[in-house]
């Protein structure tokens, strides 16, 4: 059984924006931000959505984006927590029957049925697979001091993304062990560490897309504005 879940995490304050609104809803073409991230989802091979949302924000989310823009494919809307890992949690534990779930930050709007689709197809090859793209810039590591340290090789270097696919069986029991763990709590920024440091699977990097940018900051917007565009401009 292939039977295919994604987790679409939308509960973070995106405090880097500046902004009162949730980066989430802010619009884009004349759409929330949101939107775009389901509709890649909607439009992929994955059976359905979890969509996990913050404190208060579930009706909103299920009226206004889910209901409102027709995806049928969001199973359920749930609320996340105080970090990402809480969210990814409370996420898994609201999918239903799956054998694969791709877990997928909301604020990567750009991302495509393609990208979605070859994660899927991975994560059943490989158990667990990332998304990301070889880095384009020399990456230093910096002392307490902020001088240059180290600088790894940059052909080995790899900027991770998401979607961030796996068994379901495997990444329910390494976010498991994980709640239960507090000393590895501190730091987990992707999924793909969970699963490397609960489980010891090892975890396959395929090739996204340089457009698959997750919307942090003002001009991220912006940009993203144009690879919608792109992407959607006639459709
Ligand atoms: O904060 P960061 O950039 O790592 O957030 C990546 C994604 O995780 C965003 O889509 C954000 O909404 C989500 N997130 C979440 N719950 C949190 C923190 C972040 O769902 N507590």
């Amino acid at each position: 059984m292939e039977r295919t879940a994604a987790v679409v995490l939308a509960a973070g304050k995106g405090t880097r924006m500046g902004s009162q609104i949730h980066k989430q809803y802010m619009e884009l073409c004349g759409k929330p931000l949101l939107y775009y991230t389901l509709r890649a989802f909607e439009e992929s091979s994955v059976d359905e959505i979890v969509l996990v949302t913050g404190p208060g924000e579930v009706s909103y989310c299920q009226n206004e984006i889910a209901d409102r823009y027709g995806f049928r494919k969001v199973s359920c809307v749930t609320e996340g927590g105080k970090e990402r890992y809480h969210s990814v949690y409370a996420g898994l534990k609201a999918v239903r029957d799956c054998a694969y779930v791709l877990i997928h930050d909301g604020a990567r709007p750009c991302v495509t049925k393609e990208i979605i689709d070859a994660s899927k197809s991975a994560a059943i090859r490989y158990g667990a697979c990332v998304v990301g793209m070889p880095v384009k810039d020399t990456i230093k590591v910096s002392d307490e001091n902020g001088y240059a340290a180290v600088t790894p090789d940059r052909n080995s270097l790899w900027q991770i993304q998401t979607p961030q696919a796996f068994r379901y069986d495997l990444v329910f029991y390494a976010y498991t062990r994980l709640m239960d763990s507090e000393q590895f709590q501190k730091g987990v920024t992707d999924d793909a560490m969970v699963v490397e440091t609960m489980t010891k699977e090892k975890v396959k990097l395929i090739q996204g897309d340089y457009t698959n940018i997750k919307v942090t900051t003002p001009e991220d917007l912006e940009i993203a504005g144009v690879f919608l565009n792109r992407i959607y401009g006639n459709r």
